[in-house]
Protein backbone atom coordinates (compact mmCIF):
# COMPACT_ATOMS: atom_id res chain seq x y z
CA UNK A 1 0.00 0.00 0.00
CA UNK A 2 1.44 3.28 -1.07
CA UNK A 3 0.74 5.90 2.64
CA UNK A 4 0.33 9.21 2.55
CA UNK A 5 2.69 11.61 2.60
CA UNK A 6 3.70 10.10 -0.31
CA UNK A 7 3.44 11.76 -3.99
CA UNK A 8 0.47 10.56 -6.25
CA UNK A 9 1.13 11.75 -10.21
CA UNK A 10 -1.37 13.10 -12.12
CA UNK A 11 -1.51 13.19 -15.95
CA UNK A 12 -3.90 15.75 -17.19
CA UNK A 13 -4.67 18.83 -15.49
CA UNK A 14 -8.76 19.48 -16.02
CA UNK A 15 -11.40 19.18 -13.38
CA UNK A 16 -11.14 15.43 -13.32
CA UNK A 17 -7.56 15.74 -12.39
CA UNK A 18 -8.60 18.83 -9.90
CA UNK A 19 -10.91 16.94 -7.89
CA UNK A 20 -8.61 13.90 -7.68
CA UNK A 21 -6.32 16.06 -6.04
CA UNK A 22 -8.33 17.64 -3.98
CA UNK A 23 -9.50 14.17 -2.47
CA UNK A 24 -5.70 12.96 -2.38
CA UNK A 25 -5.14 16.18 -0.41
CA UNK A 26 -8.11 14.98 1.85
CA UNK A 27 -5.95 11.86 2.58
CA UNK A 28 -2.86 13.32 3.02
CA UNK A 29 -1.30 12.39 -0.32
CA UNK A 30 0.46 15.60 -2.04
CA UNK A 31 0.08 15.66 -5.87
CA UNK A 32 2.18 16.63 -9.20
CA UNK A 33 0.25 17.23 -11.84
CA UNK A 34 1.52 17.24 -15.71
CA UNK A 35 -0.30 19.26 -18.18
CA UNK A 36 0.71 21.32 -21.07
CA UNK A 37 -2.15 24.22 -19.90
CA UNK A 38 -0.90 26.77 -17.73
CA UNK A 39 -3.97 27.83 -16.12
CA UNK A 40 -5.37 24.14 -16.00
CA UNK A 41 -7.44 23.56 -12.79
CA UNK A 42 -5.94 20.86 -11.36
CA UNK A 43 -2.28 22.22 -11.30
CA UNK A 44 -3.24 25.88 -9.76
CA UNK A 45 -4.05 23.17 -6.49
CA UNK A 46 -1.45 20.50 -6.93
CA UNK A 47 1.84 20.64 -4.69
CA UNK A 48 3.81 20.65 -8.37
CA UNK A 49 2.98 21.48 -11.50
CA UNK A 50 4.99 20.39 -14.74
CA UNK A 51 3.61 22.06 -17.40
CA UNK A 52 4.98 20.07 -20.56
CA UNK A 53 3.90 18.50 -23.11
CA UNK A 54 2.71 14.21 -22.61
CA UNK A 55 6.02 13.01 -24.33
CA UNK A 56 8.34 15.50 -22.97
CA UNK A 57 10.68 12.48 -21.83
CA UNK A 58 13.06 14.00 -19.24
CA UNK A 59 10.04 15.85 -17.86
CA UNK A 60 8.62 12.24 -16.97
CA UNK A 61 12.04 11.11 -15.72
CA UNK A 62 11.65 13.69 -13.36
CA UNK A 63 7.71 13.03 -12.63
CA UNK A 64 8.54 9.48 -12.21
CA UNK A 65 11.36 10.03 -9.80
CA UNK A 66 9.02 11.91 -7.65
CA UNK A 67 6.24 10.03 -7.60
CA UNK A 68 5.67 6.77 -6.27
CA UNK A 69 2.57 5.75 -8.57
CA UNK A 70 0.66 7.78 -11.21
CA UNK A 71 -2.46 7.93 -12.78
CA UNK A 72 -4.70 9.67 -15.54
CA UNK A 73 -7.70 11.71 -15.79
CA UNK A 74 -7.64 12.16 -19.41
CA UNK A 75 -8.10 9.18 -21.86
CA UNK A 76 -5.80 10.93 -25.00
CA UNK A 77 -2.54 10.90 -22.87
CA UNK A 78 -0.02 8.64 -25.22
CA UNK A 79 -0.37 4.80 -24.51
CA UNK A 80 3.83 5.22 -25.15
CA UNK A 81 3.79 7.72 -22.18
CA UNK A 82 2.25 5.47 -19.84
CA UNK A 83 4.34 2.69 -20.81
CA UNK A 84 7.52 4.22 -20.33
CA UNK A 85 6.35 5.64 -16.85
CA UNK A 86 5.64 1.70 -15.99
CA UNK A 87 9.14 1.18 -16.04
CA UNK A 88 9.84 3.09 -13.11
CA UNK A 89 6.62 2.90 -10.93
CA UNK A 90 3.00 1.62 -10.91
CA UNK A 91 1.03 3.40 -13.37
CA UNK A 92 -3.18 2.68 -12.76
CA UNK A 93 -4.69 2.21 -15.12
CA UNK A 94 -2.38 0.10 -17.68
CA UNK A 95 -1.68 1.35 -20.82
CA UNK A 96 -3.35 -1.49 -22.20
CA UNK A 97 -6.84 -0.43 -21.41
CA UNK A 98 -6.19 3.24 -22.23
CA UNK A 99 -5.44 2.63 -25.67
CA UNK A 100 -8.70 0.29 -26.25
CA UNK A 101 -10.32 2.87 -24.57
CA UNK A 102 -8.69 6.15 -26.34
CA UNK A 103 -9.65 4.91 -29.88
CA UNK A 104 -13.23 4.28 -31.17
CA UNK A 105 -12.23 1.27 -33.64
CA UNK A 106 -10.16 -0.67 -30.82
CA UNK A 107 -12.99 0.21 -28.50
CA UNK A 108 -16.02 -1.45 -30.75
CA UNK A 109 -13.46 -4.39 -32.08
CA UNK A 110 -13.01 -4.97 -28.20
CA UNK A 111 -16.86 -4.86 -27.56
CA UNK A 112 -17.53 -7.06 -30.73
CA UNK A 113 -14.67 -9.89 -29.79
CA UNK A 114 -16.13 -10.01 -26.14
CA UNK A 115 -19.72 -10.34 -26.84
CA UNK A 116 -20.87 -6.76 -25.39
CA UNK A 117 -24.44 -5.64 -27.19
CA UNK A 118 -23.29 -2.57 -29.15
CA UNK A 119 -24.60 -0.30 -32.44
CA UNK A 120 -23.76 -1.87 -35.62
CA UNK A 121 -20.68 -0.41 -36.45
CA UNK A 122 -17.95 -0.38 -39.34
CA UNK A 123 -14.39 1.30 -38.95
CA UNK A 124 -13.53 3.49 -41.75
CA UNK A 125 -10.05 4.39 -42.92
CA UNK A 126 -9.88 3.95 -46.41
CA UNK A 127 -12.55 4.34 -49.94
CA UNK A 128 -12.69 0.51 -49.86
CA UNK A 129 -14.19 0.29 -46.48
CA UNK A 130 -17.57 1.85 -48.24
CA UNK A 131 -17.81 -1.30 -50.15
CA UNK A 132 -20.83 -3.66 -48.42
CA UNK A 133 -21.72 -1.27 -46.03
CA UNK A 134 -24.98 -3.10 -44.14
CA UNK A 135 -28.23 -1.23 -44.91
CA UNK A 136 -29.39 -1.11 -41.84
CA UNK A 137 -26.30 0.73 -40.93
CA UNK A 138 -27.94 4.03 -41.81
CA UNK A 139 -29.19 6.56 -40.17
CA UNK A 140 -26.05 6.83 -39.13
CA UNK A 141 -23.32 9.08 -37.02
CA UNK A 142 -19.98 9.40 -38.11
CA UNK A 143 -16.97 9.59 -35.69
CA UNK A 144 -13.86 9.92 -35.57
CA UNK A 145 -12.06 7.14 -34.19
CA UNK A 146 -9.24 9.53 -31.83
CA UNK A 147 -10.06 13.15 -29.52
CA UNK A 148 -13.44 13.38 -30.11
CA UNK A 149 -15.46 14.51 -26.84
CA UNK A 150 -18.78 16.55 -26.15
CA UNK A 151 -19.94 15.36 -29.53
CA UNK A 152 -17.16 16.83 -31.43
CA UNK A 153 -15.69 15.30 -34.74
CA UNK A 154 -19.21 13.63 -34.92
CA UNK A 155 -21.40 14.15 -37.77
CA UNK A 156 -25.09 12.30 -38.52
CA UNK A 157 -25.18 10.94 -41.33
CA UNK A 158 -28.21 9.31 -43.66
CA UNK A 159 -26.96 7.76 -46.79
CA UNK A 160 -23.38 6.53 -48.43
CA UNK A 161 -23.17 10.11 -49.96
CA UNK A 162 -23.39 12.29 -47.13
CA UNK A 163 -20.94 9.45 -45.06
CA UNK A 164 -18.61 10.06 -47.49
CA UNK A 165 -18.65 13.71 -47.32
CA UNK A 166 -18.26 13.66 -43.91
CA UNK A 167 -15.62 11.50 -44.20
CA UNK A 168 -13.99 13.83 -46.54
CA UNK A 169 -14.68 16.88 -44.12
CA UNK A 170 -12.62 15.02 -41.18
CA UNK A 171 -10.08 14.92 -43.84
CA UNK A 172 -9.37 11.37 -44.00
CA UNK A 173 -9.16 10.49 -40.31
CA UNK A 174 -9.48 6.86 -39.31
CA UNK A 175 -13.34 6.87 -38.42
CA UNK A 176 -16.02 4.57 -36.98
CA UNK A 177 -19.30 4.69 -38.75
CA UNK A 178 -22.45 3.44 -36.61
CA UNK A 179 -26.18 3.23 -36.25
CA UNK A 180 -28.01 5.99 -34.93
CA UNK A 181 -30.23 3.96 -32.27
CA UNK A 182 -33.91 5.75 -31.16
CA UNK A 183 -32.47 6.54 -27.78
CA UNK A 184 -35.17 5.76 -24.83
CA UNK A 185 -32.65 6.65 -22.28
CA UNK A 186 -28.88 6.84 -21.57
CA UNK A 187 -27.17 5.36 -18.81
CA UNK A 188 -23.92 4.95 -16.98
CA UNK A 189 -22.29 2.94 -14.59
CA UNK A 190 -19.05 4.51 -13.04
CA UNK A 191 -17.30 1.69 -11.23
CA UNK A 192 -13.96 1.33 -9.15
CA UNK A 193 -11.69 -1.66 -9.81
CA UNK A 194 -8.52 -2.45 -7.06
CA UNK A 195 -6.00 -3.90 -7.74
CA UNK A 196 -6.48 -7.31 -6.31
CA UNK A 197 -9.84 -6.89 -8.52
CA UNK A 198 -12.38 -5.79 -6.26
CA UNK A 199 -15.08 -3.96 -7.99
CA UNK A 200 -17.51 -1.45 -6.49
CA UNK A 201 -20.29 0.25 -8.88
CA UNK A 202 -21.39 3.38 -8.12
CA UNK A 203 -25.27 4.27 -8.31
CA UNK A 204 -26.32 4.22 -12.05
CA UNK A 205 -27.41 7.75 -13.40
CA UNK A 206 -29.41 8.41 -15.86
CA UNK A 207 -28.04 10.91 -18.44
CA UNK A 208 -29.83 13.85 -20.23
CA UNK A 209 -27.67 15.46 -23.05
CA UNK A 210 -27.67 18.57 -24.84
CA UNK A 211 -26.13 19.15 -28.21
CA UNK A 212 -24.42 15.74 -27.73
CA UNK A 213 -22.79 17.37 -24.27
CA UNK A 214 -23.93 16.23 -20.56
CA UNK A 215 -26.62 18.29 -19.39
CA UNK A 216 -28.71 16.64 -16.49
CA UNK A 217 -27.77 13.24 -14.64
CA UNK A 218 -30.24 11.80 -12.74
CA UNK A 219 -28.95 9.41 -9.81
CA UNK A 220 -32.35 8.79 -7.89
CA UNK A 221 -34.64 6.06 -8.05
CA UNK A 222 -38.38 6.87 -8.85
CA UNK A 223 -37.03 9.83 -10.70
CA UNK A 224 -34.74 8.26 -13.32
CA UNK A 225 -36.53 6.48 -16.83
CA UNK A 226 -33.99 3.73 -16.16
CA UNK A 227 -35.86 0.45 -14.24
CA UNK A 228 -34.01 -1.45 -11.84
CA UNK A 229 -33.80 -4.77 -14.19
CA UNK A 230 -31.92 -2.38 -16.31
CA UNK A 231 -29.86 -1.20 -14.13
CA UNK A 232 -28.75 -4.42 -12.22
CA UNK A 233 -28.09 -5.62 -16.22
CA UNK A 234 -26.09 -2.38 -17.37
CA UNK A 235 -23.96 -3.05 -13.68
CA UNK A 236 -23.19 -6.57 -15.06
CA UNK A 237 -21.84 -5.47 -18.20
CA UNK A 238 -19.43 -2.91 -16.86
CA UNK A 239 -18.20 -4.76 -14.14
CA UNK A 240 -17.28 -7.88 -16.92
CA UNK A 241 -16.01 -5.06 -19.28
CA UNK A 242 -13.85 -3.96 -16.19
CA UNK A 243 -12.48 -7.46 -16.26
CA UNK A 244 -11.90 -8.07 -19.27
CA UNK A 245 -9.75 -4.55 -19.57
CA UNK A 246 -7.83 -5.93 -16.02
CA UNK A 247 -8.86 -2.19 -15.33
CA UNK A 248 -7.10 -0.86 -12.37
CA UNK A 249 -8.78 2.60 -10.49
CA UNK A 250 -12.19 3.85 -11.75
CA UNK A 251 -13.97 4.06 -15.22
CA UNK A 252 -17.35 4.81 -16.68
CA UNK A 253 -19.15 2.93 -19.27
CA UNK A 254 -21.77 4.78 -21.13
CA UNK A 255 -24.69 2.86 -21.94
CA UNK A 256 -28.23 3.61 -24.93
CA UNK A 257 -31.31 2.21 -24.03
CA UNK A 258 -33.22 1.45 -27.52
CA UNK A 259 -36.42 -0.30 -27.85
CA UNK A 260 -35.70 -1.69 -24.16
CA UNK A 261 -33.01 -2.95 -25.81
CA UNK A 262 -29.57 -2.41 -23.62
CA UNK A 263 -26.33 -1.36 -25.60
CA UNK A 264 -22.78 -0.10 -24.80
CA UNK A 265 -21.85 3.47 -26.06
CA UNK A 266 -18.17 3.99 -24.70
CA UNK A 267 -15.94 3.59 -21.76
CA UNK A 268 -13.99 6.01 -20.26
CA UNK A 269 -10.73 4.94 -18.60
CA UNK A 270 -11.36 7.73 -15.80
CA UNK A 271 -13.74 9.64 -13.37
CA UNK A 272 -16.74 10.74 -15.68
CA UNK A 273 -19.16 13.46 -15.19
CA UNK A 274 -21.41 11.64 -14.55
CA UNK A 275 -20.39 10.42 -11.42
CA UNK A 276 -19.84 14.00 -10.01
CA UNK A 277 -22.76 13.48 -8.40
CA UNK A 278 -21.32 11.44 -6.48
CA UNK A 279 -19.08 13.99 -4.50
CA UNK A 280 -21.71 14.91 -2.99
CA UNK A 281 -23.90 12.08 -2.58
CA UNK A 282 -21.51 8.83 -1.65
CA UNK A 283 -19.67 7.47 0.86
CA UNK A 284 -16.99 7.22 -0.77
CA UNK A 285 -16.84 9.65 -4.01
CA UNK A 286 -15.22 8.66 -7.31
CA UNK A 287 -12.24 10.48 -6.95
CA UNK A 288 -11.17 9.16 -3.25
CA UNK A 289 -12.07 5.74 -5.36
CA UNK A 290 -9.66 6.44 -7.81
CA UNK A 291 -7.07 7.27 -4.96
CA UNK A 292 -7.64 3.73 -3.19
CA UNK A 293 -7.40 1.95 -6.16
CA UNK A 294 -4.18 3.55 -7.33
CA UNK A 295 -2.36 3.29 -3.88
CA UNK A 296 -3.82 -0.24 -3.30
CA UNK A 297 -6.05 0.85 -0.34
CA UNK A 298 -9.49 -0.85 0.03
CA UNK A 299 -12.34 0.20 -1.77
CA UNK A 300 -14.56 2.60 0.04
CA UNK A 301 -18.59 2.28 0.38
CA UNK A 302 -19.72 3.11 -2.85
CA UNK A 303 -23.62 3.65 -1.50
CA UNK A 304 -25.57 6.85 -1.89
CA UNK A 305 -26.89 8.66 1.46
CA UNK A 306 -29.60 10.66 -0.94
CA UNK A 307 -30.98 10.92 -4.24
CA UNK A 308 -28.92 13.54 -6.44
CA UNK A 309 -29.30 15.14 -9.73
CA UNK A 310 -26.58 17.32 -10.82
CA UNK A 311 -26.96 19.95 -13.93
CA UNK A 312 -23.49 20.77 -16.10
CA UNK A 313 -22.66 24.57 -16.17
CA UNK A 314 -21.13 25.05 -19.58
CA UNK A 315 -19.70 28.18 -21.00
CA UNK A 316 -22.59 29.74 -22.75
CA UNK A 317 -23.49 30.69 -19.48
CA UNK A 318 -21.22 33.25 -19.19
CA UNK A 319 -22.54 35.09 -21.89
CA UNK A 320 -25.58 37.13 -22.00
CA UNK A 321 -25.91 38.30 -25.93
CA UNK A 322 -22.48 39.33 -26.66
CA UNK A 323 -22.01 40.75 -23.03
CA UNK A 324 -18.93 38.42 -21.21
CA UNK A 325 -20.31 38.26 -17.12
CA UNK A 326 -20.08 36.37 -14.40
CA UNK A 327 -23.18 34.09 -13.63
CA UNK A 328 -24.84 35.37 -10.56
CA UNK A 329 -24.40 32.36 -8.11
CA UNK A 330 -26.24 33.71 -5.28
CA UNK A 331 -29.61 32.56 -7.25
CA UNK A 332 -27.65 28.91 -6.58
CA UNK A 333 -26.42 29.62 -3.47
CA UNK A 334 -30.02 30.41 -1.85
CA UNK A 335 -31.07 26.78 -1.90
CA UNK A 336 -29.42 24.92 0.96
CA UNK A 337 -29.53 21.36 -0.34
CA UNK A 338 -27.55 22.58 -3.66
CA UNK A 339 -23.98 22.15 -3.81
CA UNK A 340 -21.58 24.38 -6.88
CA UNK A 341 -18.82 23.45 -7.49
CA UNK A 342 -16.69 25.52 -9.65
CA UNK A 343 -13.36 24.31 -11.81
CA UNK A 344 -11.45 27.45 -11.44
CA UNK A 345 -11.21 27.90 -15.68
CA UNK A 346 -9.89 31.39 -16.58
CA UNK A 347 -11.86 31.62 -19.26
CA UNK A 348 -15.71 30.63 -20.42
CA UNK A 349 -16.10 29.51 -24.26
CA UNK A 350 -19.86 28.36 -25.28
CA UNK A 351 -19.39 24.41 -24.63
CA UNK A 352 -16.66 24.47 -22.43
CA UNK A 353 -17.21 22.57 -18.71
CA UNK A 354 -16.80 25.22 -16.52
CA UNK A 355 -18.50 23.62 -13.56
CA UNK A 356 -21.69 21.70 -12.12
CA UNK A 357 -24.32 22.13 -9.29
CA UNK A 358 -25.68 18.59 -7.65
CA UNK A 359 -29.24 18.63 -5.43
CA UNK A 360 -29.06 16.42 -2.63
CA UNK A 361 -32.80 15.46 -1.19
CA UNK A 362 -34.11 12.17 0.68
CA UNK A 363 -36.73 12.42 -1.91
CA UNK A 364 -35.81 11.79 -5.82
CA UNK A 365 -38.84 13.75 -7.21
CA UNK A 366 -38.26 16.46 -5.05
CA UNK A 367 -34.30 16.60 -6.32
CA UNK A 368 -34.81 16.29 -9.86
CA UNK A 369 -37.92 19.34 -9.48
CA UNK A 370 -35.58 21.69 -7.76
CA UNK A 371 -32.45 20.68 -9.85
CA UNK A 372 -34.16 21.62 -13.13
CA UNK A 373 -35.93 24.65 -11.84
CA UNK A 374 -32.39 25.57 -10.20
CA UNK A 375 -31.35 25.11 -13.89
CA UNK A 376 -33.58 27.40 -16.00
CA UNK A 377 -33.35 30.16 -12.96
CA UNK A 378 -29.51 30.55 -13.43
CA UNK A 379 -30.30 31.12 -16.88
CA UNK A 380 -29.99 27.96 -19.06
CA UNK A 381 -32.38 27.68 -21.47
CA UNK A 382 -34.46 24.51 -22.91
P1 LIG B 1 -18.49 11.70 -26.72
O1 LIG B 1 -17.12 11.08 -26.76
O2 LIG B 1 -18.54 13.06 -27.29
O3 LIG B 1 -19.16 11.55 -25.38
P2 LIG B 1 -20.49 9.82 -27.68
O4 LIG B 1 -20.21 8.77 -28.69
O5 LIG B 1 -20.76 9.37 -26.30
O6 LIG B 1 -19.31 10.86 -27.79
O7 LIG B 1 -21.73 10.69 -28.21
C1 LIG B 1 -22.28 11.77 -27.48
C2 LIG B 1 -23.80 11.64 -27.42
O8 LIG B 1 -24.35 11.61 -28.76
C3 LIG B 1 -24.29 10.36 -26.80
O9 LIG B 1 -24.30 10.43 -25.39
C4 LIG B 1 -25.70 10.27 -27.40
O10 LIG B 1 -26.57 11.19 -26.79
C5 LIG B 1 -25.45 10.71 -28.83
N1 LIG B 1 -25.12 9.52 -29.66
C6 LIG B 1 -23.87 9.08 -29.94
N2 LIG B 1 -23.89 7.95 -30.68
C7 LIG B 1 -25.18 7.64 -30.87
C8 LIG B 1 -25.88 6.57 -31.56
N3 LIG B 1 -25.21 5.60 -32.18
N4 LIG B 1 -27.22 6.58 -31.54
C9 LIG B 1 -27.91 7.57 -30.91
N5 LIG B 1 -27.33 8.59 -30.25
C10 LIG B 1 -25.98 8.64 -30.21
MG1 LIG C 1 -19.90 9.88 -24.50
Amino acid sequence: MILPPATLGMLGGGQLGRFFVSAAHEMGYQVWVLDPDNNSPAGQIAERHFCTAYDDFAALDEFAAGCAAVTTEFENVPAATLDYLAKFIPVRPHAAPVAVCQQRVNEKNFLRDNGFPHANYRAISSAEDWRDLPDDIFPGILKVARFGYDGKGQAVVHNLAEAQQAFAQFKGEVCVLERRLTLDYEISVVLARGANGEVRTFPVAENRHHRGILDVSIAADGASLADADMVRAAEDVACRIAEKLDYTGTMAVEFFVSNAALYVNEMAPRPHNSGHYTLDACLTNQFEQQVRALCGLPLGDARAHSAAVMVNLLGDLWYEGERYREPDWRVLHAIPNLKLHLYGKHHARPGRKMGHFTVIDADAQRALALALAARTAIGIGA
